[in-house]
């Protein structure tokens, strides 16, 4: 069974005041997510990537259609409910989103935190966090202390933190250079290989679904418009 799937599904915003537009951000998009596969989302500003995230994490729901994951609906369930999917989707960004007063080791104990874990469930599941991502010797920094690749390091370690079944990645190396790029998506390729968790990756760029998804979904103003391995989708001349 898939582990993330999309049926026919719909969101419009509403206008934002009298006489403009509703906006139709997605438009019977219909997907399935496997588990331990890496999955990608391609398309431009605007295609409706962020809105299929938010809804996939439960922040929005859609306006019609059906969307579950791991077997329970996300769509139309009351926000107490929401805590056990999120629990499930771990969440990298763009921008890090960490706290800045916080140290690495503070950073990735967050999550464990806000779960309520002992002390020594949090001191180990931390260290344990920090080595796989190597960044034990970075453990007492703060995030201005450190380089972008460095950053995306700690988002991926306190996404991962709660054991999450997916993580899903929104344009986790748009503000990356080539180099430190590849250093983060041989990381992803580890939390896929080796710890078994289902990646989506979100993105603008084609390199990344190259070097790193098996599938793709390329979207356009709200659609989806090709869906399939990477190769096929990419190997047209
Ligand atoms: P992407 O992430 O691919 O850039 P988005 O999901 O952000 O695409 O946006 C898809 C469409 O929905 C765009 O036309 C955008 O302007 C619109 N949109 C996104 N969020 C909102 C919102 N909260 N209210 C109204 N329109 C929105
Ligand atoms: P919840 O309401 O359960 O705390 P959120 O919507 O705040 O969930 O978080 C969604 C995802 O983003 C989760 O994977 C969570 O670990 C992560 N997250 C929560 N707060 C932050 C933050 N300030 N910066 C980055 N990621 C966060």
């Amino acid at each position: 069974m898939a582990l993330i799937t999309l049926r026919s599904v719909t969101k419009t915003y509403p206008a934002a005041r009298k006489g403009n537009l509703a906006v139709n951000a997605l438009e019977d998009i219909s997907l399935e997510i496997e588990p331990g596969e890496i999955f990608g989302i391609i398309g431009y500003s605007g295609a409706g990537k962020s809105t299929l995230v938010r809804l996939i994490n439960g922040l929005e729901t859609c306006t019609s259609g059906d969307i579950t994951v791991d077997g329970r609906s996300v769509s139309g369930v009351p926000e107490r409910k929401l805590k056990t999917l999120r629990q499930d989707i771990g969440m990298i960004f763009q921008q890090f989103n960490l706290f800045s007063s916080k140290t690495v080791r503070n950073n990735i104990a967050y999550p464990l935190r806000v779960a309520g874990r002992s002390r020594a469930q949090i001191a180990e599941r931390t260290n344990e966090l920090l080595e796989f991502t190597g960044l034990a010797d970075k453990a007492d920094s703060y995030p201005e202390q450190l380089s972008g690749g460095q950053k995306q390091r700690v988002g991926i370690a306190r996404a991962l933190a709660a054991s999450p079944k997916i993580l899903l990645a929104d344009e986790a190396t748009s503000a990356l250079d080539p180099e430190t790029t590849h250093e983060v998506l041989a990381l992803l390729r580890r939390v896929n290989q080796e710890l078994g968790i289902t990646i989506v990756v979100i993105t603008h760029e084609m390199e990344v679904i190259r070097d790193l998804a098996t599938r793709v979904a390329v979207m356009d103003r709200g659609r989806i418009v090709e869906q399939g391995e990477v190769f096929d989708v990419f190997s047209n001349p």
